[in-house]
């Protein structure tokens, strides 16, 4: 038998078969989680016009202690249309136009009031202080954001000083869902003897609308060769991507492997040297992407996080290793011989970088490892102990 895949050949494997998906028009409003399908550029020079960036008075050039005559305002939305000659001054907010020829903006704090309505100014004024130029932040035409930024709330905000309402974004993967499983009832419902709850469309479901997709089905199925071939084959007509959970190992109610296979799926690779997660399965029908996932609760999420979560951000035109970072580990961690795992951490930041600590027991069907994890410290396969102060990947969950 081939040996088998390692994380990351499985995982390139995986971005291999990857075919982006086509980009939409979306509104800045719904564009939290998106990725922007376009090189987004500045129409127009942020801020706009020359702005005061204090409460106070514009005034002519000049030293302390002169006192001024007041005669107007420019108010932010309400610009003031001249500058104040000399010997005068005009009130000036946090973001007001400063008109053609405005000297020096003195904040209000330096400003002693006088009874005839006139100011004295406490404080020398400078050319050109307090005041914001047009382009200051960006110059019209300037790229602001490349094409597969991912979009979180500063970036909203940059799409919409660049002068937009809309951005093109790729469109949301289409998922579907099939948990596989004669044990399983649905949540909250008692379970008679050798009953569980079918936890993995919730997780799974949250993760990939965490990763961007719209999760168009959740199915529960029997463990029939029938049942699991018709969730597949409607599935199969509306999914970008779909995920079978269980049922893909080689016991005699395992139907998934089966049924792809006769609905003309070909198979990419099965079985990964991971722990958890070793029944892993990927393959293809056209540009959908089909992966059959192992129903441990924890082996499905680390399977997600290592191979579904990468192909959505490539589907979506996002860096797939956005959610890669290093860390050290804090105690001693035993390797497998001959398989990576994927070890539940905690992460922390030091003086001595960033660390990551086992959350506790680490078996496949302990989803209670899973909680309040930061991370999953990939450990690679190989005989020694790696040490505590190891470097390693880690995942970001
Ligand atoms: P399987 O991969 O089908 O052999 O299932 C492996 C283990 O995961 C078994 O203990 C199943 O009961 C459990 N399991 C399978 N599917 C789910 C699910 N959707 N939710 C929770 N546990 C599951
Ligand atoms: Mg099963």
């Amino acid at each position: 038998m081939a040996p088998l895949l390692s994380i990351d050949e499985a995982r390139a494997a995986v971005l291999a078969a990857v075919t982006p998906l086509e980009a939409e028009a979306i509104s800045v409003a719904d564009a939290l989680g998106r990725v922007l399908a376009e090189e987004l550029a500045a129409a127009g020079d942020v801020p706009p016009f020359a702005n005061s960036a204090m409460d106070g008075f514009l005034v002519p050039t000049g030293p302390a202690g002169r006192t001024l005559t007041v005669t107007g305002e420019s108010r932010a939305g309400h610009p003031a249309d001249a500058a104040p000659e000399p010997g005068t001054a005009i009130r000036i907010s946090t973001g007001a136009l400063v008109p053609p020829g405005g000297e020096s903006v003195v904040p209000i704090e330096q400003i002693a009031f006088n009874e005839d309505g006139t100011i004295t100014l406490n404080a020398e004024a400078k050319p050109g202080q307090h005041i914001r130029h047009p382009g200051e932040d960006v110059t019209a035409g300037t790229t602001l954001l490349p094409p597969g930024t991912l979009f979180g709330p500063a970036e909203v905000g940059a799409a919409v000083i660049a002068g937009r309402a809309h951005v093109q974004a790729a469109r949301r993967p289409r998922l579907s869902i099939i948990a596989t499983g004669d044990e399983l009832v649905p949540p909250g419902r008692p379970l008679e003897p050798g009953q569980i709850h079918e936890s993995n469309g919730m997780t799974l479901g949250a993760l990939a609308e965490q990763a961007g997709a719209d999760v168009l089905v959740r199915a529960h199925v029997k463990d029939t060769p029938s049942a699991t071939r018709s969730a597949l084959e409607h599935a199969l007509t509306r999914s970008d991507v779909i995920i079978a959970s269980g049922g893909v190992s080689v016991g005699p109610h395992d139907h998934v492997k089966g049924a792809l296979d006769d609905l003309g799926v070909e198979e990419r690779f099965w079985r990964v040297a991971l722990r958890p997660g070793k029944p892993t399965w990927f393959g293809t029908k056209g540009d959908t992407l089909v992966f059959g996932l192992p129903g441990n609760p924890v082996s499905a999420m680390v399977t997600f996080l290592l191979f579904v979560r990468p192909a959505l951000a490539r589907l979506q035109g996002a860096d797939p290793s956005r959610t890669r970072v290093r860390a050290r580990l804090t105690e001693p961690l035993p390797r497998l011989p001959g398989r990576d795992e994927a070890v539940r951490v905690k992460l922390a930041y030091t003086d001595a970088g960033r660390t990551a600590t086992p959350t506790g027991p680490q078996g496949s069907h302990q989803l209670t490892s899973m909680i309040a994890a930061d991370g999953l410290a990939l450990l690679t396969a190989g005989g020694a102990v790696a040490e505590a102060g190891t470097e390693l990947d880690v995942e970001l969950i």
